[in-house]
């Protein structure tokens, strides 16, 4: 920012806190209301506390000329008198701006003190003549510490006065059916003029832009990584289908369709770029898998990333197990790796020995060289960042390639906003013999039936989930408190309940998970963070408290946590009171489905865009403007407008300034 003249280092420092280090952070940084000084009010019409603009004749000086006590100036109009008062201004200054006997206009902020009148260092004094100078709209900005409104909008003003006229890059006839402005009016009207609106059209005009921006980046990343030449592995899957006939099961169409789509691609010249969003349980591990397997087969080696430690050591167990006497040589690494073991799965991963390691995000530290490394498999990629993906793929150039897993099922609309640079793979179907899971509500007074449920469960060998959304009462009033539950659950079933919560450390947690995969325990009482992947097919209830605070979505990825092996899955919902009608209404949607897809779509109905799972985390670049709630239209206008650019536009740099202006252009460049 300190290149632009008149904003000084400490000022740039300034304006970083605000979080604007470039022009377009100040841009995009609209006002959040409007000073109107425009209408000029009598001294009988003041208001205290009201920033207002008055016409008055200056009547007499009094400078105190002792220190501290502040230099006053009486004024009148034909309704009162009104009294100017200034705390560190010169006399000389005064008299200068406040002429004695002459006419001005004074804008400021109305006290009252004493009896009388007063507006203390006003904002704004000129002469009648000049007044259009006072007598206006002035936006107002969230400011941070060291910056005031004036400063700021100094700088603001000089941008906007400097913006420079670009020819239309949206298509005409869109842009008269919309009734849009050009950008540059339009980003003038919403920082100059009365406040616009989101619904505004030239809010809208701008977040078009934005979400034109985003979409044609995506598109363009597609265009490009489908261009990439890598070398094509070669492999026969008469060897993988070994491994399937010794699954304990059957592999369902959709994992089937999901394993020769992605075959397709490895044996491409283009580097394959793919998702595969599956709903909870429905069985990408194996998919993942077995493309590992076809990929060392073709003598390259393999990255597979989750994002926790016990998830990461599950796929590894699994791993072992499948690839048994296959002349696979598995391994895992976390941050918690012993340097010694570590040294030495370093050690084989660059000279080849290793053909699959599975680990955190341990795994895309620089240390780790691999000999040649033909795929990364990204699980639960919407915990990780996009940046931390492209560093695990760059480690094998251009013949690395790319295959993430998402269980965060998202309406279609938004699938092209999210993923619209990747090739998507949908895994829509269900494993043979898997029950819908049972789904319940409950209010909190009936608990000891729960109770109840859950000593008969325990008898039988079962396991169970206990879901509450926060760990401390004193946050917010009538949330249920994971603590006081534990200690509740606890008198039930002694020593048979574990804890794990969000501020618990990280050890600490997969220590109570991993008593619960073993089995030593039976009840794990926890708030979401057993949401991520983890697959426990001993469990076979989950108990959700406080229901309403959840999204749909979330709901359903939570009791997916349930009912993932042969048993009957149950997913209690507690409710604490009476249940708003939009409540009711979203239990029977989770009640009613037991297809992801169909309930993110529900959610979104229910509760807009922007709640749904993975939008946020997606790792792509966040709307500064845009909102996917209300311009939703937009996004289909925008999908539709860049699949129908020319060839030669989106080659050309027609676009290159609206992609400047998002800041979407650093994208471009990477997988
Ligand atoms: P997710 O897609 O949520 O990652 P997982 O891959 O963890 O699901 O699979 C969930 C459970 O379903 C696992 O216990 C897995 O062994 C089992 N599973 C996977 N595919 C099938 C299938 N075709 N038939 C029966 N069970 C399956
Ligand atoms: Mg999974």
């Amino acid at each position: 920012m300190s290149k632009i003249a008149g904003v000084g280092l400490k000022l740039s420092k300034y304006l970083k806190n605000k979080k604007i280090e470039k022009i377009n952070d100040l841009l995009w940084d609209f006002p959040y209301s409007f000073t109107d000084r425009r209408s000029v009010v009598k001294s009988n019409q003041l208001e205290v506390g009201k920033i207002q603009t008055i016409k008055v004749k200056v009547l007499k000086y009094n400078f105190p000329r002792i220190r501290n006590l502040p230099n006053k100036i009486v004024c009148n109009d034909d309704y009162g008198q009104i009294d100017i008062i200034f705390f560190n201004s010169r006399e000389g200054y005064i008299r200068k701006i406040l002429p004695l006997n002459e006419l001005v206009v004074i804008s400021g902020k109305i006290n009252f003190y004493k009896g009388k009148y007063q507006i203390t260092n006003p904002d704004y004094i000129s002469s009648l003549e000049k007044s259009d100078f006072v007598k206006k709209i002035i936006p107002k900005y969230h400011l941070t510490e060291g910056l005031t409104e004036k400063s700021y909008r100094k700088i603001v003003e000089k941008i906007l006065d400097n913006l420079p006229i670009i020819d239309e890059w949206h298509n005409p006839n869109l842009i008269n059916i919309l009734k849009f402005k050009d950008w540059k009016s339009s980003l003038l009207d919403i920082h100059r003029n009365e406040k616009m609106g989101i619904e505004s059209n030239a809010y809208r005009r701008l977040a078009f832009d934005e979400i034109f921006s985003h979409l044609l980046i995506l598109s363009k990343n597609r265009n490009r990584i489908r261009k990439i030449k890598k070398e094509i592995k070669y492999f026969n899957s008469d060897h993988a289908k070994k491994i399937i006939n010794e699954l304990k099961f059957k592999l369902t169409n959709c994992q089937k369709k999901a394993i020769e789509e992605i075959n397709q691609d490895l044996r491409n010249e283009n580097r394959m770029f793919r998702i595969i969003q599956g709903d909870v349980g429905s069985g990408k591990t194996i998919v993942a898998l077995i493309t590992a397997f076809n990929v060392i087969n073709s003598d390259f080696q393999c990255a597979f990333m989750a994002p926790t430690e016990i998830l990461a050591k599950q796929h590894y167990e699994l791993a072992k197990k499948i690839f048994d006497n296959k002349k696979v040589k598995v391994s895992y690494i976390t941050g918690k790796t012993e340097p010694k073991a570590r040294k030495e799965i370093l050690k084989n991963l660059a000279n080849g020995k290793i053909n699959l390691i599975i680990g955190t995000h341990a795994l895309f530290q620089k240390k780790v060289i691999f000999k040649k490394l033909g795929l990364i498999v990204v699980d639960e990629q919407h915990k990780f960042g996009v940046r931390q993906r492209m560093n695990l793929a760059k480690k094998g150039g251009n013949n690395c390639d790319v295959l993430l897993m998402s269980a965060t099922p998202i309406p279609r609309t938004m699938m092209l906003t999210i993923y619209g640079d990747m090739d998507v793979t949908k895994i829509i179907e269900k494993p043979l013999n898997r029950k819908d899971i049972i789904t319940l509500s409950k209010p909190e007074e009936k608990i000891d039936q729960i109770i109840l449920f859950i000593k008969k469960l325990i008898k039988k060998g079962d396991q169970i989930f206990w879901v509450c959304p926060l760990i401390d009462e004193s946050k917010i009033l009538n949330y249920s408190s994971v603590v006081k539950r534990f200690e509740f659950i606890n008198k039930f079933f002694p020593k048979k309940v574990g804890l794990i919560h969000g501020s618990m450390d990280k050890i600490a947690r997969e220590e109570t998970l991993k008593k619960f995969l073993n089995k030593k325990i039976d009840i794990l009482l926890s708030t979401t963070v057993i949401e991520v992947g983890i697959d426990f097919p001993n469990a076979s209830l989950i108990v959700i408290e406080n229901a309403n605070k959840f999204g749909l979505a979330q709901l359903h990825q939570l009791r997916g946590r349930v009912g993932r092996g042969k048993k009957q899955g149950t997913c209690i919902l507690v409710f604490k009171g009476s249940l708003s009608k939009k409540a009711v209404q979203r239990i029977k949607i989770l009640k009613k489905n037991n297809d992801g897809f169909i309930i993110a779509e529900e959610d979104m109905r229910l509760r807009g865009y922007g709640d749904i799972i993975g939008f946020q985390q997606s790792g792509i670049k966040y709307f500064r403007i845009a909102d996917p709630i209300h311009h939703r239209d937009l996004f289909e206008l925008a999908e539709n407008e860049i699949s129908k650019i020319k060839k030669e536009d989106f080659e050309s740099n027609k676009y290159e300034f609206l992609m400047k202006l998002f800041d979407r252009v650093e994208l471009i460049s990477e997988i």
